[in-house]
């Protein structure tokens, strides 16, 4: 999609610090981590957000929950644990309309959220 920065980042049109990259899925780490590792991980292709998650789509979701188990093992969160986030609209304060899942981990988080 034009002018979607997760698009651009995807597709290296917009630098970043990759992490991991399949033909689906790519993965970066966030430019202002709120953990000592905190990763995004998007498709390659733009879906919205949460939303948007259809019958025709769900595969490169799936393709992300696949990846994310890799993730942990190659930045050594597998054992101690870590969060997925996936934010959607305004009051989960979703920023970026490109669906992306949050890798957090490496520290101890806090339940419920604010
Ligand atoms: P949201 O608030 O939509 O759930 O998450 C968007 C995330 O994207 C935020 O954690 C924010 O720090 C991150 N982010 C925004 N712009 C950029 C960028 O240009 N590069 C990277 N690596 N992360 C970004
Ligand atoms: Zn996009």
């Amino acid at each position: 999609m034009k002018d979607c920065l997760f698009c651009k980042i995807a597709n290296k049109e917009i630098p970043s610090d990759a992490v991991f990259e399949n033909e689906d899925v790519f993965a970066f780490n966030d430019i202002n981590p709120e953990a000592p590792v905190h990763i995004l991980v998007v498709p390659k292709i733009h879906i919205t957000s949460l939303n948007d998650v259809s019958e025709e789509n769900s595969k490169y979701i799936s393709r992300i929950f696949e990846v994310i188990p890799e993730i942990a093992r190659k930045t050594g969160i597998d054992k101690s644990g870590y969060r997925i986030v996936s934010n959607c609209g305004k009051d989960a304060m979703q920023t970026v309309n490109h669906i992306h899942f949050h890798i957090l981990g490496k520290r101890s988080l806090q339940w419920p959220p604010g």
